[in-house]
């Protein structure tokens, strides 16, 4: 399935993708706030919004004919609006340590990103006012559908709901400023993400996608999910060592080469450039950049709204 959170006629919803078109879950379901309400409720909550699925492919009408919206129009936002955790992993793929000269970490290598970070599939990206090496990272992230400790690599792809695209935009001028990474990555709107949640069942195989972005039609990353160097099934097993993995927990698995950093010279986003990240089977991220002072106002009401 691919469920959406969105705004239509001023009201956000949940939703089921079909064609190009969204049937909305929340009209009989207003306690429904986001994908991961839906988590949250467990397998038998998923497994009838698969049966409204189905019956719309079928051609039924389970749902109140009004709720469907043209897909296009609707704004779409994160498919999960507060997860507990944003994971992100760093230096991931084996392409991008060759190229950037590193050594292949023993460790995965991690950092997080706060909630202010995320944006719909479609919102601008605010360029802070004190940022200038503003960067692209395109990546899949991982949300996890059931709650887990000590799980195994065996039983890990069991605790995986869907899949999503994520761009990992970067401040590098303030990611480098210590050894801290988080400096430069969690920004408001540091996380455009989405278009959709897609459920696993929908992916034969993660680590075999193709992942690739563009700015302003330049292709700039294009690379292949196997070169990841901890799988998901290692990644789910190792942060759960660490910590709880909850309902709409997100785990991005790291960027392939390409990034405006890596390039000779550097080359950074400016405002008015549009980066497109895409991923084989998941769907695409279009974003602009935009000065930070002209979206002021608007970034609660792109992102999470309380
Ligand atoms: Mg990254």
């Amino acid at each position: 399935m691919r469920l959406a959170r969105y705004r239509w006629q001023g009201r956000e919803q949940v939703g089921i993708v079909v064609g190009d078109r969204v049937y909305s879950l929340s009209a009989r379901d207003p306690d429904l706030r986001d994908v991961g309400d839906l988590l949250e409720r467990g397998r038998e909550a998923l497994s009838e919004v698969q049966q409204v699925e189905a019956a719309i492919r079928a051609g039924e009408r389970p749902l109140p004919e009004d709720v469907a919206a043209p897909l296009e129009q609707v704004q779409l936002l994160p498919p999960i609006r507060r997860p507990e955790k944003i994971i992100c992993l760093g230096l991931n793929y084996r392409d991008h340590a060759r190229e950037a000269g590193m050594p292949i970490p023993s460790e995965p290598i991690f950092f997080a990103k706060y909630a202010n970070a995320l944006i719909g599939p479609r919102d601008p990206i605010p360029r802070p006012r004190a940022v200038v090496q503003l960067d692209y990272e395109v990546e899949l992230a991982v949300v996890i559908g059931r709650e887990g400790k000590y799980i195994s690599e065996t039983d890990a792809m069991a605790y995986v709901a869907g899949y999503m695209v994520l761009n990992d935009v970067s401040a590098r001028d303030f990611q480098f400023r210590t050894g801290q990474w988080m400096h430069g990555k969690t920004f408001d709107g540091f996380a455009p993400c989405g278009p959709v949640l897609v459920t696993a069942d929908e992916v034969d195989n993660p680590h075999a996608l193709r992942l690739r972005l563009w700015v302003n039609g330049e292709l700039r990353q294009d690379s292949h999910t196997g070169e990841m160097i901890f799988s998901i099934p290692q990644l789910v097993h190792y942060f759960s060592q660490l910590f709880t993995l909850r309902p709409g927990d997100i785990i991005s698995t790291g960027t392939p080469p390409g990034v405006g950093m890596g390039r000779r010279p550097p080359t950074y986003l400016k405002e008015g450039d549009e980066v497109v990240a895409w991923i084989e089977g998941i769907g695409e991220l279009r974003n602009r950049i935009v000065r930070e002072e002209a979206l002021r106002g608007q970034m609660g009401a792109m992102s999470a709204s309380p």
